[in-house]
């Protein structure tokens, strides 16, 4: 038979899935001899069976309780609900995955109106054994009951008051013997029951109270948010009491082994005497730094210390610790590894491993590369002080600040005016879409992580923050309050989309550096890897951050910006509109010089670098005038006659709709063009070589990768690639020099990726688009997807992940595969990259490691995360 309750004694750290984090760290506490006081730990496999049988179960485990209870009771020579010097107990959720504060706990249970005489006359405090009872009624009533805790806490006030009590802790046995009498009336007014007086029952219904707090709202909506699975279940902790509030030589705290927040060596607590665990969270009495306790309570201190210590060296990492003094004695109620934040943990993985108590590796692996991430994006330069308006789920990282807007066409409309603005909502739909993407950044009421706004941000890269309850969003007067703070239409907010914080006013931003630690961490990374990381980068200043942060070379240079600034758009029109060949070689003449600029200036950057140029792929409507808007124009000009003006725009709408696709995405795109316009790619390749040569003749080291796109068929490399290599060659003719090169292509279509072996005869290099290879594996169009239907997949669990954002190693990878093995059975050793999205998350990273690519291009921003990411791909196989 399956065993459901474990003495402290019988588990250990491994056993985390079964006894939850807390319990197991109880249980290896313990077995390190560390002062814990005894209990045990019913399973998680007793909750999953509770949740799915209901009380009925409760039979099964009642032996078993009763057996541990007992043994309980033997180790401290004290009986659970005895009239003599009763045990009191703990029951305490905890899951396999740390949810701070998201279930419940009660405490002091076993004290009833003649237990407490007990406690009493064993301690000899009537203070104490009160205080005892008044703190398990307020917790019981609200956790098992489900009375509000406000009622409790507003007496409490009143009798403070009553007795000019300025702390709870200088109530008097007559204020306390009130209190209690005033909690019993709470109780019974609420819920028509008396407060349990058998303590047997307080037991079993606290039990099932934290069972059932695994399915709260709070903690599935946590769960919700971290991605954590909902099938895993609670523990629930059962321990003898040891109390901080039995007078002024005991007290409780917490304390983290470093600084949390920059991961900083040296002890980082507080504490509180004469007090029980929950007030130092509940900021009843402000609690003391633990510095002070090395000055009051030398000894102590030195002994939390040195447990704190020995607690990491073991668990060789950050703990946070729960410690109690009964009476001038230490006992550690709880460890687990301490939340921290991105750059504490990067500088703790750094200094353990320094300290020699991780190896490199591990310090890699301890990392994980989202977190490096988080400190990449722009971050807020905040002011001393800032105020907090109110805190929502982290759905989308980094910070923007901009005017509170609370209508889609209006935030658009401001936009387009040149102003930042954050759209706020209580949900987005796919029809705020254009709203959002004017948007700084988007901050929500409703909805968690896989919400449609939080999905859409991520997509967009743009911070977000959802699920914030704490606003009070009035759309029909444009305003919004929290707290007793209101935010109305135009005023500046700034929101922190990697901590969730909702923050008034305006913020400069800061562009992310690394820092030396980060750095350290990353050579690390980078003795370790096997691929090599490049960047997508189309201008010299991102090149230049690429280059920062360690790319090394461009793996993607898109050229469609180059032709879209406002001296470029006429020109790109009259070569796509233009029905003449005169028309369209003048185009061609006047974009080549800008072009050539543009290369000079990435290859400058990255001299010695491969630099991989990718000919223009454009989605043709993006160049095009926008037929309504001609339309409107026509009748204008017609209704004032200007006849001449009218004929004109009337000739450009005809040839504007001539070139119209029904579907952009799969239209006149990538080689299309370029075999339709040959002279278009030829002009690049000109200007390409031309920057090329220059710098080369200044003892440059230019090494250019030249990217053909969007191929099916390799017939269409077979028609392209020759013609290029003669524009080029006759490009070096003219400039009496040349220079090595390569013509690589693109492979995002799946036809490429079943024909690889074709295509590879013609292709000196591959790179894999998976961008929009995953847009033709799934027929999905990520415009459309994203902003109609794909939060609605995520949130059904159609999908389990945004294939946009992780690659879909299934479909989309097993592609991606056969072009691997295809192509290299053509051509052996064929260099293979890849240059999607993808190229920047590092579970796709891992794939692209696993299956032999040779570099992963992502945007500058995402350089050092694939570096770390393609370390621990390299270590973990
Ligand atoms: C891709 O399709 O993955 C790609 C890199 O090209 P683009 O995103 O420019 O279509
Ligand atoms: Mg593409």
């Amino acid at each position: 038979m399956e065993k459901y309750v474990w003495y402290f004694h019988e588990g250990s750290k491994d056993d985390r899935m079964l006894l939850g984090g807390k319990g197991a760290n109880l249980a290896e506490m313990t077995r390190l001899g560390l002062p814990v006081p005894p209990g045990f730990t019913i399973t998680t496999s007793a909750c999953l069976r509770y949740l799915e049988e209901g009380e009925a179960f409760l039979d099964t485990l009642k032996e078993e309780l009763e057996e541990k209870l007992k043994k309980l009771e033997q180790d401290m020579g004290k009986k659970f609900g005895s009239v003599q010097d009763p045990l009191l107990v703990s029951v305490r959720s905890g899951a396999a995955v740390s949810m701070p504060g998201m279930m419940d706990t009660v405490l002091n249970l076993g004290l009833n109106d003649n237990t407490v005489e007990g406690l009493e006359k064993a301690t000899g405090s009537r203070w104490f054994a009160l205080d005892c009872y008044r703190r398990l009624i307020q917790m019981y009533a609200e956790v098992v009951m489900g009375v509000a805790s406000f009622l409790f806490s507003q007496e409490l006030e009143r009798i403070k008051e009553q007795y000019d009590a300025e702390a709870d802790n200088q109530l008097t046995p007559a204020a306390l013997e009130e209190l209690i009498h005033y909690f019993k009336k709470i109780v019974v007014q609420e819920t028509k029951e008396e407060f349990p007086q058998d303590p047997q029952k307080q037991l079993l219904k606290a039990i099932i109270a934290v069972l059932n707090s695994w399915n709260n709202r709070r903690a599935v909506v946590y769960r919700d948010a971290h991605a954590i699975p909902h099938d895993l279940g609670t523990a629930v902790n059962i321990q003898a009491m040891v109390f901080g509030n039995r007078g002024e030589k005991s007290g409780t705290g917490v304390l983290f082994t470093r600084d949390p927040s920059t991961g900083e060596k040296k002890l980082y607590g507080e504490f509180l005497m004469n007090a029980q665990g929950e007030d130092v969270v509940a900021g009843i009495r402000t609690p003391l730094p633990l510095d002070q306790m090395k000055e009051e309570l030398p000894k102590i201190y030195n002994e939390i210390e040195e447990f704190a210590q020995r607690l990491e060296k073991h668990y060789k990492d950050i703990q946070d610790v729960e410690f109690t003094i009964e009476e001038g004695r230490l006992f550690i109620l709880k460890t687990r590894n301490g939340e921290r934040t991105a750059a504490a943990a990067i500088k703790i993985a750094v200094d353990l491993v320094e300290e020699g108590v991780l190896t490199k590796d591990e310090a890699i692996l301890r990392v994980p590369p989202s977190e490096l991430e988080k400190i990449l994006h722009k971050q807020v330069e905040l002011g001393k002080g800032y105020e907090v308006l109110a805190r929502g789920l982290p759905a989308s990282p980094g910070a923007a600040s901009g005017k509170a807007v609370f209508n889609p066409d209006l935030a658009e409309k401001l936009a387009k005016k040149g102003e930042r603005v954050i759209l706020i909502a209580l949900e987005t739909t796919p029809d705020d879409i254009h709203g959002m993407i004017a948007a700084q950044g988007l901050l929500t009421t409703r909805g968690g992580m896989t919400s449609h706004a939080a999905v859409v941000a991520r997509g967009m890269g743009k911070p977000a923050v959802c699920g914030c309850e704490a606003l009070r969003i009035d759309t029909d007067k444009g305003q919004f309050s929290a707290g007793n703070h209101t935010i109305k239409n135009g005023e500046y907010i700034t929101i922190n989309g990697s901590t969730g914080e909702v923050i008034k006013g305006d913020s400069e931003m800061k562009e992310p550096e690394l820092t030396d630690t980060t750095e350290k961490l990353l050579k690390w990374a980078d003795e370790r890897r096997k691929l090599k990381i490049r960047a997508n980068a189309d201008n010299g200043e991102d090149a230049q951050k690429a280059r920062d942060f360690g790319a090394e070379g461009i793996g993607l240079c898109r050229t469609e910006h180059m032709f879209m600034g406002k001296d470029r758009m006429h020109l790109v029109r009259q070569l796509i509109l233009g029905e003449t060949e005169r028309e369209q070689e003048a185009a061609l003449e006047n974009l080549l010089p800008l072009q050539q600029n543009d290369f000079r200036e990435i290859l400058q950057v990255m001299e010695g670098l491969p630099v991989t140029v990718r000919l223009l792929d454009p989605p043709l409507h993006e160049f095009l005038p926008d037929l309504l808007e001609l339309q409107e124009e026509i009748l204008r000009l017609e209704k004032i006659e200007d006849v001449e003006l009218a004929q004109e725009k009337r000739e450009l709408f005809r040839k504007t709709r001539n070139m119209s696709e029904s579907n952009p995405m799969l239209g006149l795109r990538g080689c299309r063009l370029g075999i339709i316009m040959p002279s278009l790619y030829e002009m690049q390749v000109k200007a390409l070589f031309r920057a090329g040569t220059e710098l080369a003749a200044q003892g440059k080291d230019v090494i250019i990768e030249v990217m053909i796109p969007l191929v099916s068929e390799a017939e269409e490399l077979a028609f392209l690639q020759p013609r290029l290599e003669k524009a080029i060659e006759e490009e070096f003719a003219q400039q009496g020099t040349s220079l090595e090169y390569q013509i690589g292509t693109m492979i995002e279509l799946p036809r490429a990726c079943v024909t690889a072996d074709d295509i590879a005869q013609h292709a000196d290099f591959f790179s894999f688009g998976t961008n929009d290879l995953t847009q033709t594996t799934y027929g999905f169009s990520r415009d459309d997807a994203e902003g109609k239907f794909l939060h609605y997949y995520l949130e059904k669990k159609i999908l389990a992940d945004n294939p946009f954002i992780s690659l879909d190693k299934k479909g989309t990878g097993r592609l991606v595969k056969i072009a691997v093995e295809e192509g290299r059975k053509t051509r052996k050793g064929l260099k293979i990259g890849i240059c999607g999205e993808h190229g920047g998350d590092p579970g796709s990273i891992e794939f692209c490691h696993n299956n032999g690519l040779d570099y992963v291009s992502c945007s500058p921003y995402r350089v050092p995360v694939a570096r770390l990411a393609a370390a621990a791909a390299s270590i973990r196989e």
